[in-house]
């Protein structure tokens, strides 16, 4: 509110619509495109389709024309060269006292064509003579602005002219807020003119190498802090080391694999064996897209650490899932002789007293469950392992409460089949080591795909009558929003109700998330064996549910889902020999960007090329399976997509830093702990990730 042109009323309209409320907030607070206003046209130059250009001349008459709504003001505007005319719909009386036809003005604007006349609608004008200051010139600065504030006169050029008089105001310079040595090695501009020119650039040059500086700056703090977080961790704890390959991996690899591991299989849990026999604690990010095989891939180092003496755990998002991981994991390692159990929220008193007992006396060697698994009653003897399947669905903070379960804390495998784009895994999971399995089990055919408009569900039930006739089973989702619940839940029981009445020859159960744990469970378990053969559910099965005779998954209201969503759901079929289908149901009447996300889904199955057009459609900070563990910080200027080349620099001169002084002691590192310490107060949330 000190700052000329402010006062408090402004100063409140800023800090409520923009959050900004230092000198500070303002300088950063930066453009989102520039227009370039070095050049003049003439008016005999100009067309139509140009986009914005400037024209200098003068006003030679002024009217009002039409009634109502098509009331508006037209000016006939000229320069020698030709005639334009400008055109006002809003604020009449406020342009005709403004404009003088003496003065010579600038006028800014998108030229149009209309009853064969060019005209501008709405122009920005600005008397010559007043135009020739710092904020006319060269490259122009806009800001985004609410309506709020336009309607209060806070828009762009108002902005812009604040941040103006904020510099001219303060004559001293910003201080640096990286160390010399980075800036002279990598020639950046220092922070005092690349903080002048991302608001008035003199050329598109100079303002490509500020806009650089800013950028790698913000980009390497997140990467440095990250990787810091890393070595505390690495320097401060001692892993159990696993030395021991033992009878229970060997037994099982040479007598009880259900199938010959893929390829990638095999190099990931060679990956997880050097971590966990390194004397370090592991903490490894498996990604692997759905249907991949992680499963057993955790089954598998499980095992190591039952070799070595230790206890592991699963944990599960849901109880379904967790059910079926323990039937497919218990089955796989009956004859190993191996101790497991599953705890949920509906495990039985007496069960659960006895699975605490074991898992005290060190008896109880695998433990698969849920949420359940966290709470501070749940004891282990000697945690070796913990295995978090379907990573997204767990908060940072209850995946660091397992973690302290032990004084000695356990390794650390996180799953997930959200694939996460590269640039996006480095900056949330930037201090676990990653391994990628990139391969299907041989045999699967790829799903196929269909966008249907609901007017052929005729066809499509057909199609479902030959599928379900040859054996197959099918999945038809609903979606359900928490805001509009009632509604859905309509929609989900009046297609329950519908397929029961298409389809009398067969059983159809529904699952939702509202009913009883033990009521799902029994639905489930009827589709599972294979008695039903049409599941009307929610997005409750999105996660992890494997019916491998499952064939068909029909999506109701696709348009609704996202993509890493509508991939999840995908991933439900596909998991056996058979070809599989999905079909993505929809309205007719589709947004642009809905019918690009159909068009995406029916071309490739590739989560990862997935994960990459959803982060462009939708940038990340909604990106699926990363609203919870969320971007830890909002970016102001990067962008992880558009610039992943400079944040793979970043990286690399934050490792650089790292290497030659690991904890940041050197006198020259210290603007470095400086400026983390300043963001982890301005941010918080730098929370650890595991
Ligand atoms: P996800 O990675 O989605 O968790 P799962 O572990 O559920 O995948 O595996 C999907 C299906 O593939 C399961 O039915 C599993 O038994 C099977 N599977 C896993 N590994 C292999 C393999 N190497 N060869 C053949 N089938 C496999
Ligand atoms: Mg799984």
């Amino acid at each position: 509110m000190y700052l000329p042109g402010v006062g408090p009323k402004r100063a409140d309209l800023l800090k409520q619509e923009l959050r900004i409320i230092s000198y500070e907030d303002l300088i950063y607070y930066f453009p989102y495109k520039y227009v370039d206003r070095s050049r003049i046209f003439t008016i005999s130059e100009v067309r139509s389709g140009m986009q914005h250009i400037q024209l200098k001349g003068r006003v030679n008459s002024l009217r009002t024309i039409g009634e109502g709504r098509g009331k508006r003001m037209v000016a006939n505007f000229t320069d020698g060269t030709g005639n334009v005319e400008l055109v006002w719909f809003k604020g009449l009386k406020f342009v005709k006292s403004s404009i003088n036809g003496d003065f010579v003005y600038i006028v800014f604007g998108k030229p149009s064509v209309f009853n064969g006349v060019i005209n501008i609608v709405h122009p920005e004008m600005d008397r010559f003579e007043e135009s020739k200051t710092l904020l006319q010139q060269g490259l122009q600065a806009h800001y985004n602005t609410s309506e709020k504030m336009k309607s209060n006169f806070l828009n762009s050029k108002a902005i812009h002219k604040l941040v103006y008089n904020l510099f001219q105001s303060y004559k001293g310079k910003i201080p640096e807020t990286l160390p010399a040595h980075i800036i002279e090695k990598y020639r950046l501009t220092i922070l005092n003119d690349a903080l002048r020119i991302i608001h008035f650039p003199r050329d598109n040059q100079s303002l490509e190498k500020a806009r650089f500086r800013l950028i790698f700056e913000e980009l390497f703090y997140i990467q440095l802090n990250i990787l810091r977080l890393k070595n505390q961790r690495t320097f401060n704890i001692k892993g159990h080391t696993f030395t021991k390959v033992g009878g229970y991996l060997n037994q099982f690899y040479s007598q009880h694999l259900p199938f010959e591991l893929t390829g990638a299989q095999k190099r990931v849990i060679r990956e997880m064996r050097h971590d966990m026999g390194s004397g370090r604690q592991m903490n490894r990010l498996l990604q692997g897209d759905v249907g991949s095989g992680k499963t057993l891939v955790a089954l598998m180092v499980m095992l190591i650490a039952l070799d070595n003496d230790f206890q592991a755990c699963l944990m599960a998002p849901t109880e379904i899932l967790a059910t079926q991981h323990f039937e497919t994991i218990a089955a796989q390692v009956e004859a190993l002789d191996v101790n497991v159990a599953l705890l949920t929220g509906s495990t039985k008193k007496s069960e659960r007293v006895r699975i605490d007992e074991q898992l005290r006396s060190g008896e109880l060697q695998i433990l698969i469950g849920t949420h359940a698994l966290i709470e501070d009653t749940v004891v282990f003897n000697r945690l070796g392992l913990v295995v978090i399947d379907e990573q997204h669905r767990f908060g940072v903070q209850q995946r660091a409460r397992l973690w302290k379960k032990n004084l000695n804390p356990p390794h650390v495998l996180v799953m997930t089949a959200t694939p996460i784009p590269r640039t996006l895994a480095m900056t949330v999971y930037g201090d676990l080591e990653v391994s990628v399995i990139d391969e299907l089990p041989p045999g699967r055919k790829p799903i196929q795909t269909m966008h249907y408009f609901h007017n052929r569900r005729n066809q499509l039930n057909r199609f479902l009558r030959e599928e379900i006739s040859k054996g197959r089973q099918v999945y038809v989702v609903y979606p359900l929003i928490e805001e509009s619940e009632k509604m859905d839940f309509k929609n989900l029981s009046e297609g329950y109700e519908y397929m029961q009445g298409a389809f009398p020859e067969c059983k159809v159960v529904m699952v939702h998330g509202r009913m009883k744990p033990s009521e799902k469970d029994k639905a489930m378990h009827v589709f599972a064996s294979g008695e039903a053969q049409i599941m009307v559910a929610t997005t409750v099965i999105e996660v992890g549910v494997n019916v491998p005779n499952a064939s068909v998954m029909i999506i109701e209201s696709a348009e609704r889902f996202g993509l890493s969503q509508l991939h999840q759901l995908r991933g439900r079929v596909g998991r056996g020999a058979e070809q599989s289908y999905c079909i993505l149901m929809t309205s007719f009447k589709l947004a642009e960007e809905t019918r690009k996300r159909m068009e995406i889904m029916t071309r490739t199955n590739d989560g990862f090329e997935i994960a990459e057009a959803d982060m462009k459609m939708r940038g990340p900070g909604d990106l699926e399976g990363t609203q919870q563990s969320g971007l830890p910080f909002d970016l102001k200027i990067s962008n992880l997509t558009r610039d992943s080349r400079i944040l793979q620099m970043g990286r690399q001169v934050a490792e650089e830093v790292l290497e030659n002084d690991p904890l940041l002691e050197k006198p020259d590192n210290q603007i470095l702990n400086r400026q983390l310490t300043k963001l982890a107060r301005a941010k918080i949330n730098w929370g650890m990730i595991s």
